[in-house]
């Protein structure tokens, strides 16, 4: 398999360290808010890795973090913390707010047919191994106490800058909106490993340390989560582009630090989202989120199917319309799928399973490439093969992609002739113009319309597989 590596900028072959296990890492969310689909196109595409690594017969383990303390509200060290901002805004505590959105996330996650990584950690549960971490760096002369807190020096590395997108200048703190210098920083990229001095006199959530009552930073919980379960060498480490820097950089610094050799082979870091007015983010816009996309009736999956059509590196973009035609297209997928679910079985066709499998194996092998495997999928339902052949194909394929084609499928061909033939032509053309209406975004319209349907005795309602019409 061949992966693209931020670390190098290109792509390479992938060889686990260990034969046949893969050792894999993931930035969880910070959980003060509910993730932005933007956040969680990140999670689809890291899902689609990590099955896919699972297809090829590799033993993988993956380990996340949630974040629950110590996340600025800049990815450095400034700015208000998320957390507290989160308990503020919703008048409760840290801990209600970080089970709150967690169990949110996770919510999500299922919805978008996520996996639940193998070992997930809150960063409150580990404060003694950031303890201990961050004392050996302080021993090996890594790390020093200024003003109260305990910053990474990082003049003491040969490089710091590992990914090397990044020109210093652009990096001066003070030109980055928001972000004010910190005095107590030998040097301007150092960042906090220990605060004890926070000016932030309502922080919750405090513990003893060598150095003072006081919490961990944001960078140090995932080199300490991802080194106590996945030991001193990681193969991959994923996580959204716009953690490179500063995030995966510190990351990297204070871990092979620690170490004293290197850490990760290979980093895998999806691009964003963007709207048409540019990135996706909780602050500018329109936040949008699993169940706004539910509230206007489009199914998460769908969500998931739109990501599939384009390349984790690459940047999407979001609009209604774009979503319409991923739900049109995907609904059609389904349409074509369900008459073979009524079909009698036969022997599979061994070599042109064979020869569907590899060329979606080979798709998927190439870095990840999602849209050419969705077209392997088309080519599967094109091709002359039987109707087992095609059913165990995609079977195989949705293992990784995730997009409950089979399940869609029977509910779809098991709904097919118990519908239109019984309702009122009056009924049909109502939930016609429903669906116009809802496609123009008019849900006034729409509510109106349905409100007619019921009152000839009927309801209608939008479910996984489409519009749905029941008597009353
Ligand atoms: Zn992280």
């Amino acid at each position: 398999m061949q992966l693209y590596n931020s670390l190098s900028h290109k792509k390479e072959d992938f060889i686990p360290r260990e034969a046949g296990k893969v050792s894999m890492y993931t930035c969880g969310p910070t959980v003060y808010h509910y993730a932005h689909i933007g956040n969680l196109r990140s999670y689809i595409m890291e899902d689609i890795l990590e099955k896919y690594l699972r297809f090829t017969g590799l033993d993988v383990k993956r380990v996340m973090n949630i974040t629950d303390v110590g996340h600025l509200t800049s990815d450095g060290d400034t700015g208000d913390d998320k957390m507290l901002k989160g308990a503020k805004r919703e008048h409760k505590t840290v801990m209600e707010i970080a089970k709150f959105y967690t169990d949110a996330f996770f919510a999500d996650c299922a919805k978008l047919n996520i996996k639940t990584p193998d070992v997930v950690v809150p960063a409150t549960t580990y404060i003694d191994e950031f303890i201990r971490v961050i004392s050996s760096l302080m021993e090996k002369g890594y790390a020093y106490e200024a003003g109260g807190n305990i910053y990474f020096d990082t003049s003491k590395l040969d490089k710091y800058y590992v990914f090397g997108d990044f020109s210093e200048e652009d990096l001066e703190v003070g030109v980055r909106e928001g972000v004010e210098a910190d005095g107590n920083k030998r040097n301007k990229a150092d960042f906090v490993l220990w605060f004890t001095k926070s000016k932030f006199d309502d922080q919750e959530l405090k513990w003893e340390s060598p150095w003072g009552i006081g919490y961990p930073g944001w960078h140090i919980e995932c080199s300490c989560i991802s080194m106590k379960n996945l030991g001193e060498y990681l193969d991959i480490h994923c996580g959204g582009i716009d953690n490179a820097f500063p995030h995966h950089t510190n990351e990297i610094a204070q871990s092979e630090a620690y170490l004293g050799h290197e850490w990760c082979n290979y980093w895998f870091h999806v691009h964003h989202l963007n709207t048409n007015s540019g990135k996706m983010s909780k602050s500018k816009g329109e936040f949008l989120t699993v169940s706004l996309l539910e509230e206007k009736g489009y199914d998460p999956l769908v969500y998931r199917f739109f990501c599939l059509n384009s390349h984790y590196r690459k940047s999407l973009v979001f609009s209604w319309e774009n979503l319409d035609n991923a739900a049109q297209s995907f609904n059609k997928l389904i349409e074509k799928i369900a008459p073979l679910t009524k079909e009698a079985a036969g022997e599979i066709d061994k070599a042109e399973y064979d020869r569907l499998r590899s060329s979606f194996d080979e798709a998927l092998g190439n870095d990840i490439n999602t849209s050419l495997a969705v077209t392997a999928l088309y080519d599967v339902l094109k091709s002359k093969a039987n109707a087992s052949t095609k059913l165990a194909l995609l079977r195989d394929f949705d293992t990784v992609l995730g997009l409950d084609l089979i399940k869609k499928a029977e509910d779809k061909a098991n709904a097919a002739g118990s519908t239109s033939a019984d309702i009122p032509a009056e009924v049909l053309e109502l939930v016609e113009q429903r669906k116009a209406a809802r496609k123009e975004k008019n849900f006034a319209l729409a509510d109106e319309l349905r409100d007619k349907i019921a009152a000839l005795g009927y309801e209608v309602k939008e479910t996984r597989q489409g519009t749905e019409i029941n008597k009353l």
